[in-house]
This record gives C-alpha cells, sequence and structure tokens, in this order.
C-alpha cells in the first residue's frame, strides 16, 4: 500500500464512521478472524462497525470474541442491505473479486461507501479505492496486522484482536506448516501470544470439535479415496447421499482434501463434494510446490484461490464431474511429473 493511501485512511478513520465489514462466501478461519479482528480495532477507534457475513460458517468458528454479533445476508437480507447502503467505509477481507461476496455483489457493488480491500489472493479485481492485496501473505490476518501496525496502533491490539488474528493465520498456514509461513508470520504469532492469544486453546477450540459424526463422514471419504500415480493425483468424493447419512453440518468437510496431499509422491488432491441444494458440485484442490490449482480452478472449475490451494465449482453431476477431472489430467502431466 503506498504511503499517501495510508496516510488517506488514517485521515478518513479519525473521526467515528459507519463502518461494513465483509468476508467471503461460506468464510473460513482467515475471513472470519481477520474481519472480526479488524472490526475489535475499530471498535476500540469508536467507529460504528458491523461485520456481514454473506452465509453461516461452521461450528468450529463459533467461540471467538463477539462472533454472535455477525450478520447473515441471506438470512438477514433487508437490514444488512440498508446498512450497506448507508455504509461510511466498506472493508473487504479475504476476497478480490466482488461475486465471491455471493448475492451481496450487487448490494455492495451499488454502495457509495469508499472500500478497502485486504486480501491475499491472485489476480484482484479493481472494485476498491484503496487496494492492500499480497499474494505472499500467509492470511488476511497477518495483512490485518500489518494494517494496524501501518496505522501505527499495534499498541492497540489487545487478548481479543490477538485471539482473531492468530486464529486465522493458523487455519490458513495448516498450523503454520505451509510454505507461506515465513520467519515473519512467527514474529507476528509471537507477538499475538504475548498479547494474550491462547495458541493451546484457539487449537483446540478449532481442531478438537469434531462430532462424531464428522469423523465417521471423515472414514467415507477415506474410503472412496483414488489414486492415479500417472499424475501424480489424489482425489475424494462425497456425494449428498454420504453427506445426508452422516448428517454433515457445515465445516465437517474442512480439511479432507488435505488427506490426498498427505500421500507419499502426490503432489495434486481433489476433493469433490455434491451440492443438491445449490445445485453444484463444490471443488477443493490443493498441491505442492509450483503446481498452480489456481490456474487449473480458473481455466476448468470457475473458480480461483492460491497456487497451492484454489476452489471452484461445476454444475455437471459428481460421476461428470470427475470424469472432467480426470480426463483434463493429461494434459497436466508434464507439470506434475516435473515438480
Ligand atoms: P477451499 O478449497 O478451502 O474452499 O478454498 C481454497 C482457497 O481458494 C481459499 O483461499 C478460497 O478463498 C479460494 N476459493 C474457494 N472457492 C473459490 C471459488 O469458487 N472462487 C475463487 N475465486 N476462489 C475460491
Ligand atoms: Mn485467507
Amino acid at each position: 500500500m503506498k504511503k499517501q493511501d495510508i496516510a488517506d485512511i488514517k485521515h478518513l478513520l479519525s473521526s467515528p464512521k459507519k463502518i461494513v465489514i465483509v468476508p467471503h462466501k461460506n468464510p473460513d478461519g482467515d475471513a472470519i478472524g481477520s474481519t472480526l479482528g479488524l472490526y475489535h480495532y475499530l471498535k476500540k477507534g469508536n467507529h460504528n462497525a458491523q461485520i456481514i457475513a454473506p452465509n453461516d460458517y461452521p461450528n468450529f468458528l463459533k467461540w471467538i470474541p463477539e462472533e454472535h454479533t455477525i450478520l447473515k445476508h441471506d438470512s438477514q437480507t433487508k437490514v444488512c442491505d440498508t446498512l450497506i447502503k448507508d455504509a461510511d467505509i466498506i472493508f473487504t477481507l479475504d476476497f478480490n473479486a466482488l461475486h465471491r461476496a455471493g448475492n451481496m455483489e450487487t448490494a455492495l457493488a451499488k454502495s457509495n461507501a469508499v472500500k478497502i480491500m485486504i486480501d491475499h489472493h491472485q489476480a484482484p479485481d479493481n472494485y476498491a479505492k484503496y487496494i492492500f492485496s499480497d499474494v505472499s501473505m500467509s492470511s488476511t490476518c497477518e495483512m490485518v496486522y500489518h494494517f494496524i501496525n501501518m496505522l501505527g496502533d499495534l499498541n492497540e491490539i489487545d487478548s481479543t484482536i490477538a485471539t482473531c488474528l492468530y486464529l486465522g493465520i493458523m487455519t490458513d498456514t495448516g498450523s503454520f506448516r505451509f510454505p507461506s509461513t515465513t520467519s515473519e508470520t512467527h514474529k507476528i504469532i509471537a507477538h499475538l501470544i504475548e498479547k494474550g492469544a491462547d495458541n493451546a486453546q484457539i487449537h483446540n477450540n478449532v481442531y478438537d470439535s469434531n462430532s462424531y459424526n464428522s469423523l465417521q463422514l471423515l472414514g467415507c471419504a477415506l474410503t472412496n479415496l483414488k489414486v492415479i500415480p500417472e499424475s501424480r493425483t489424489a482425489y475424494i468424493t462425497l456425494s449428498q447421499e454420504e453427506l445426508n447419512k452422516f448428517d454433515y453440518k457445515k465445516g465437517d468437510t474442512e480439511g479432507i482434501v488435505n488427506y490426498g496431499l498427505s500421500l507419499e509422491n502426490v503432489i495434486l488432491a481433489a476433493i469433490f463434494i455434491e451440492d443438491k441444494q445449490e445445485g453444484i458440485v463444490k471443488i477443493s484442490l490443493r498441491s505442492k510446490g509450483n503446481f498452480s490449482v489456481n490456474d487449473m480452478s480458473r481455466t476448468h472449475f470457475e473458480g480461483g484461490g492460491h497456487i497451492n490451494a484454489a476452489g471452484g465449482k461445476s454444475y455437471l453431476s459428481l460421476n461428470h464431474t470427475v470424469e472432467k477431472f480426470i480426463s483434463i489430467l493429461p494434459s497436466y502431466n508434464k507439470a506434475l511429473n516435473n515438480e
């Protein structure tokens, strides 16, 4: 971000403002952690801040301070649209194209508020007046930390803000193991622990909150795991019927795709999850090294994300989606075997 942008934003925030903060649809730990971290910071500056999520998020995120104040646009559309229309400033966090906010897209595009994007995904759109975009960042939470620092307010970080930011750095780095984790990330994490983030408790809240059914669903997913050795690829399917059998709840499939990537010699992993209600197959892709699942997802599955983690969707049946995936793999064999 340019020095002038920071000065402008500092000036903008020097008097109380009506602020709406928006994460992407199907918010994850980084989306919820970054929006809540920023929310608590802005509240300390006496702003009238409100987080509006496009839709609900998993139960394993429902313990973060003030999380219950988050409005959901899909079930509270009218009140949310009014807040968006009346806002002075709209922060969009952890996404960089308005369609990633689902049905909020129209209201956001129409709003005259000053828009500020903070995000670490590839290829940002140009809808915001101020764009803080950095694909080298581990997480949007790490960027919110830098944002607060750029505004000269690191001393405002208390245990609540530290907890929120720790959460998203932890979830987006796979607990500090993905290549996006830098020494700077660790320094920030150390500072957040000093400020009062309870690292063991946060980890426990997120990762040790499985239900019996969600573990059985994981078992089903692992039973469905297939490997294509010549493409160094593993994939998993979950049909709507299987999800129903194990009483699927939002968040139950989070992280399952990574099991494929834990296989020796596999560098591309996918999961295909049938969603009959939305009429789509939701796709998650993960890779190791330089193989870009962001490119693969943009080219074939109407999605995007990062080099090593991306998502997308398909309107074909579950079987046909898998067939399509298998049919495109040979064109990537060279890249996959050069890793
Ligand atoms: P996940 O597979 O966990 O849903 O998402 C992996 C990464 O890709 C996340 O950073 C997420 O924000 C992004 N992502 C997931 N689905 C989509 C999508 O449909 N479109 C785009 N552009 N990005 C996505
Ligand atoms: Mn993120």
